[in-house]
């Protein structure tokens, strides 16, 4: 195959075409700052508005509830922080897991760092946070639970509407990233009883650098870029407007397909599980068998180096990934996997396969034969592996 077969798509996705159209006139006809008086600004700031409403409307949120930001890494790092300093004086107290994004990860430990006390919840086999241990870490100084909607190494969809319905209880805000789940699984911020939410634009066919913060009226957390007055005065900067309506467009059809689409990834996704797992030997899927976002597959594979595996894939053709594109280029296995209890020699061979709707049975199949052939030859060059094989053998007879 000359075409490049993408399957990274929790790294970043296409931007589709009818996204770009859209966003086209914006650089070159309706280029006017939306905060300027002159009708001619007129086109800009109506598209803003009509973006901020088609999310808004997906998500079961006021129109006033939406923020724009720089992407999902901001909007993460808004929601901690902001919350963090505007809620200083009831507590210094945080709940989050020990799987999230390093957004949320990394800004943890800069709170710590800071006077702020993070309690990091441990995850089962695979993945899940329980929401009873959400519960009991909940202390009288406790301001925020932070907790993904799904991960964005293993695919596990997290008990969201429980938690949220336990931090309501309990008078605790409820924050969630979600970055990998928006368009792929339905979300309702009422429902779920989420008070902040991270949504990222290059996750779901939209452009890179725009991202979504969800914030419900009544939240008290102050600006995080600070400046002009854009964004009811909580995120200055002028308006990236064709990012805006690219994101909006994403997300209008993502609105509009996420059945279909939910359907076709769950049929692709399963025979590529299938399929290694029964013809791969020493193979093992990494999170839940169900409970998974629909285009998530992650795998690892006894006496196998993640990194040798992507190379050889590459020459394939075929783009994959050993856990999240921030980690990849460090040789630390993934802190999902090992959360998760994989030892560290386990957790080196992990290969994180994401698909798109685009992506076809032809396509998942012929991965699976090369990626057969690639763990064959690497497994016959692995002493460890040989000295495994004969040891089996022996036990055998
Ligand atoms: C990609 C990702 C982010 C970061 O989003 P950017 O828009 O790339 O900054 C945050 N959280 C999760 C779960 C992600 O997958």
């Amino acid at each position: 195959m000359d075409k490049v077969i993408y399957m990274d798509n929790a790294a970043t996705t296409q931007t589709y075409p009818e996204v770009v159209e859209a966003m086209t006139p914006y650089f070159t006809e309706y280029y006017g700052n939306p905060s300027s008086i002159y009708s001619f600004a007129g086109e800009s700031k109506k598209a803003v508005e009509d973006a901020r409403k088609t999310i808004a409307d997906f998500i079961g949120a006021k129109p006033e509830e939406i923020y724009f930001t720089g992407g999902g890494s901001e909007s993460d790092n808004w929601a901690l922080k902001a919350t963090a300093e505007a809620y200083a004086s009831k507590g210094k107290h945080i709940i989050t897991s020990s799987i999230e994004h390093h957004a949320i990860l990394h800004t943890c430990e800069y709170l710590e760092r800071n006077g702020y006390e993070i309690t990091y919840l441990d995850v089962d086999e695979y993945g899940t946070v329980n929401p009873e241990d959400v519960e009991k870490a909940i202390r009288p100084d406790t301001i925020l639970i932070s907790v993904m909607t799904a991960n964005n190494e293993i695919g596990t969809i997290e008990p969201i509407k429980e938690i949220g319905e336990i931090a309501k209880k309990h008078g605790v805000l409820f924050h969630t990233d979600a970055v990998q789940a928006l368009g792929h699984i339905p979300i309702n911020v009422d429902d779920m009883n989420i008070d902040m939410l991270s949504a990222s634009g290059h996750k779901i066919n939209g452009p890179k650098g725009i991202g979504i913060m969800y914030i419900r009226k009544g939240v008290k957390i102050g600006s995080f870029i600070h400046g002009g007055a854009q964004e009811r005065k909580r995120r200055a900067g002028t308006h990236n407007v064709p990012g805006i309506v690219g994101i909006g467009k994403a997300v209008e059809l993502a609105a509009k397909n996420m059945e279909s689409r939910m359907e076709k990834e769950t049929k692709l996704r399963n025979h590529l599980i299938e399929r290694v797992l029964a013809e791969i030997p020493y193979s093992r899927l990494n999170g839940h068998r169900e409970n998974r976002l629909p285009n998530n597959a992650n795998f690892c594979f006894r006496f196998i180096e993640g990194e040798s595996m992507l190379i050889l894939l590459d020459q394939n053709g075929v783009c994959g990934s050993s856990g999240s594109a921030c980690t990849s280029g460090s040789l630390d296995p993934s802190h999902v996997l090992l959360a998760i209890g994989l030892p560290h020699e386990i957790a080196h061979g992990s290969l994180r396969l994401t698909i798109s709707e685009k992506n076809t049975m032809e396509e998942v199949d012929y991965t699976v034969d090369k990626l057969k052939e690639i763990i064959e030859r690497l497994r016959s060059m692995s002493p460890l592996y040989e000295d495994f094989v004969k040891k089996e053998k022996k036990e055998v007879q």
